[in-house]
């Protein structure tokens, strides 16, 4: 254990810039890595908040961060395909690389994974980590820190993506303009889409989605299962992507796809809630879940360097390290205007 400086959550609603003993033991495949940016989650708000996701629940002070860029600064003997100074950034969940999940290549829903700033995992919003090489990704000399700490919730969409098979030229819907919604169509466009529709309720969310080619913002005002099958000659789209997380998305769902096309639900509901079945199997929709991400950060880095995947307009704001409490206030007030937060430590 070292003691060092980090953004700790001591309990629901109390952050502190504080020393703390962390894990700091350079295995034989880890590398060690001064963090450069850290982008601020969803879920790391919430912590903050609420004390709790589900079933996890912070009973101990906890380290936040999860989406991080940074420079290698020591390696494992047995690391070879990164070097002290390489520019990285890191996957967050750690698999048992020997479970049956990760044998399938599912690691993100191997059942002993662990996750930065996930109860009683700490993050990474600390000057120095120690992580498995194997989830560990170079960046290309034209992707920034910044762009590499975007890299994390960029994944989601590109699992989402993945998910939904998209064929060349397919039509896309997105529901819900926050940043996984909008990393979500830009994800489906890359991967395919001739157009992706995006709707919110919240019409300046809507506008910074809008901003890019071929992202289509709907009108927050008319609902959005008119507005889709209008826009597609009353067929519907190819693949919809739900990344609202809210049960009133669920009332027009299942009329925005077309028959025989796919639903990826990608936002989490906070509670239980019901939903019409029947509304799907009548379509025969074919229905796909995502939690994290699995075997995409290459492709992802692959996309952002070649320059098809711009998210520098998607960071709202950056935030010195000693003003991470800042920070995370301005998360909290959740500004329509806000994208993505993003947090940078000196050295
Ligand atoms: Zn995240």
């Amino acid at each position: 254990m070292t003691e060092q400086t980090a953004l700790v959550l001591e309990e629901k609603g109390k952050l502190s810039i504080r020393d703390i003993d962390l894990a700091q033991s350079l295995g034989p495949d880890d590398v060690q890595i001064a963090i450069h940016t850290v982008g601020i989650c969803g879920s790391d708000v919430h912590y903050y908040t609420h004390g709790r996701i589900g079933q996890f629940v912070v009973n101990a002070p906890m380290v936040l961060g999860h989406e991080a860029a940074g420079t290698v600064t020591a390696v494992g003997d047995r690391v070879s395909h990164l070097a002290v100074g390489d520019r990285v950034c890191m996957e967050p969940g750690i698999p048992d690389m020997t479970s049956r999940a990760s044998k399938l290549g599912i690691y993100n829903v191997d059942p002993a994974v662990t996750f930065w700033a996930t109860p009683p995992i700490h993050g990474c919003l600390t000057p120095s980590v120690v992580h498995p090489a194997a989830f560990t990704y170079k960046l290309p000399d034209n992707v920034s820190f910044a762009e590499g700490a975007m890299v994390e919730p960029f994944a989601i969409g590109m699992q989402a993506a993945a998910k939904a098979k998209i064929v060349p030229g397919d039509v896309g819907l997105v529901i819900g303009a926050g940043p996984i919604g909008v990393m979500t169509a830009l994800a489906a466009l890359a991967g395919g889409c001739a157009r992706v529709m995006i709707y919110d309720v919240v019409a300046e969310k809507l506008q910074v989605a809008g901003q890019y080619d071929g992202v289509i913002a709907l009108n927050p005002a008319q609902p959005v299962d008119a507005q889709v099958l209008e826009a597609t000659g009353g067929w519907g789209a190819d693949v919809v992507f739900e990344c609202s997380g809210h049960p009133s998305a669920f009332k027009t769902l299942f009329a925005t796809p077309r028959p025989g096309g796919c639903v990826v639900f990608v936002g989490m509901p906070v509670d239980e809630f019901r939903f019409d079945l029947v509304a799907a199997q009548a379509k025969e929709l074919r229905m796909e879940t995502v939690f994290r991400y699995a075997n995409v950060y290459d492709r992802a880095i692959e996309l952002i360097a070649s320059g098809k995947i711009d998210l520098k307009p998607l960071i709202s704001g950056t935030f010195p390290f000693e003003q991470s409490v800042e920070a995370f206030d301005r998360a909290v007030e959740a500004r329509p205007t806000d994208v993505k937060l993003q947090i940078t430590l000196p050295g």
